[in-house]
């Protein structure tokens, strides 16, 4: 390469922050500038599946996942709702890491940032900078900021999440998709939490319309609850809408038990309607690259949208070092693996919707037989067995 490659990453949530780790190890200057002007992610916990875990465990990180995650002995507990009745659950653990390489982590979204910027020099990330205008040509682009500032770079990348004001300028924006239903999250300290939802283990209770999962994240100190119930008018898709825990307990009034023990030990819960959108058509626009939910925004229910941002991240860097200075070249291979890949965890994510939530009856029942039924891990495996970095690998090796 004549001279470094220069990107510059719009979006420092897991998706920006994975890119610029990556890229730099793929010794690719990379900087990130974030609209917020502290760093910080939403008060909510996540699940990171052994596919990004692996590759999250490639960077040379100063916070490691041991030191702030929680590696799951189980996984996918499915519970009925009445009377906790267990349905099915993954054995993870030793099977995981002897399965994947890899455990199935879950983490405080913070913790998880915390890891990923471990990976890079202060000096690389620059906040409140808020991205708002766009202009490339063959050899580059520059990105304007609201500050009056411009950066320019030889590529770009849109890592600014499902509201992404940089996707128009590399594809045909898709419509924003309702679930009908909304979220709900809350964190509870683990010493106020029934003793079940404490061990390592992620529970979901399935009933009809609605489904409620928890974990434990912070190594263990908080268990983090989600719920999904259906959506109320007023509703909106935001990190940051204060829900109130008489509601949410409201919502799942009748349930065991033991989930509005859960819930009512929440101070403070959040609130908001889940969207997707349709997979788009292209993932890259000249120098523009989308990545993470500004590309692919799915719903939650298998648990992959930040997964799938770090599959992305991992590519992409893979491409760019293994091209070089054929920077065209890099992106066309990062789109061609990426966009089959991401559109199918997002059409998997879709459907999990109405098997969640089936009222009970014949077709729940018959749902509840096969959970029981098979290899648990199989209906996963083609989500925990690919390793994104191989997969690029062997597409780079290739000869064009
Ligand atoms: C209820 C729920 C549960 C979930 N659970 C999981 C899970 O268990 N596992 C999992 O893998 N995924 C999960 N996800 C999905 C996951 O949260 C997202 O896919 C992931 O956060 C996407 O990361 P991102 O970096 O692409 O976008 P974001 O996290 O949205 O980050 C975008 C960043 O860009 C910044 N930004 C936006 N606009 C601008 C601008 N104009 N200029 C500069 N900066 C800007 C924002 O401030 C933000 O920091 C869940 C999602 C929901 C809603």
């Amino acid at each position: 390469m004549s001279r470094r490659v220069r990107v510059a990453v719009v979006g420092g949530g897991i998706g920006g922050m994975a890119a610029a780790a990556f890229l730099r190890r793929a010794g690719v200057s990379a900087e990130v500038f974030e609209q917020a002007r502290e760093l910080r992610e939403a008060g909510a916990g996540l699940v990171l599946a052994p596919n990004a875990a692996r590759l999250v465990r490639r960077l040379d990180t100063a916070v490691a996942l041991e030191d702030v995650g929680v590696a799951l002995q189980r996984g996918s507990e499915f519970r009925r709702w009445a009377d906790g009745t267990e349905l099915f659950s993954l054995e993870l653990g030793e099977v995981s890491r002897r399965r994947y390489g890899e455990d199935t982590w879950t983490l405080h979204r913070s913790d998880l940032l915390k890891v990923l910027r471990s990976a890079l020099p202060a000096d690389r990330v620059h906040l409140g900078r808020r991205c708002v205008g766009f202009v490339q040509d063959p050899t580059g682009a520059v990105v304007e900021f609201e500050d009056g500032s411009t950066v320019r770079a030889d590529v770009v990348i849109a890592a600014d999440g499902v509201h992404s004001v940089l996707r128009e300028h590399a594809a045909l924006p898709t419509e924003p998709r309702a679930s009908g239903v909304c979220a709900w999250r809350a964190l509870v300290a683990a010493d106020a939490a029934p003793e079940p939802a404490r061990r390592p283990v992620q529970t979901v209770w399935l009933g009809p319309g609605r489904h409620l999962v928890h974990y434990p994240v912070s190594s263990g100190r908080l268990v983090n609850i989600v719920a999904f119930s259906p959506v109320r008018a007023g509703d909106v898709e935001s990190w940051s809408v204060e829900g109130r825990v008489e509601d949410f307990a409201a919502e799942f009034a009748g349930w065991d038990p033991r989930l509005k023990a859960l819930i009512t030990a929440a101070e403070q819960v959040g609130r908001w309607s889940v969207l997707d959108r349709a997979p788009l058509s292209a993932m890259v626009r000249g120098r523009l690259v989308l990545l993470g939910d500004a590309a692919h925004p799915m719903l939650p229910f298998f648990a992959q949208g930040a997964g799938q941002a770090i599959e992305d991240a991992a590519v992409l860097a893979a491409c760019m070092a293994g091209r070089g200075a054929d920077v065209d070249g890099a992106l066309a291979v990062y789109e061609r693996l990426r966009l089959p890949r991401a559109t199918l965890v997002q059409g998997a994510s879709r459907s999990r919707l109405a098997v969640n939530h089936l009222p009970d009856g014949p077709q729940q029942r018959a749902r509840d037989r096969a959970f029981a039924e098979g290899d648990p891990l199989k209906p996963v495996d083609w989500l925990f067995s690919y390793d994104a970095e191989q997969v690029a690998a062997v597409s780079l090796a290739r000869p064009e």
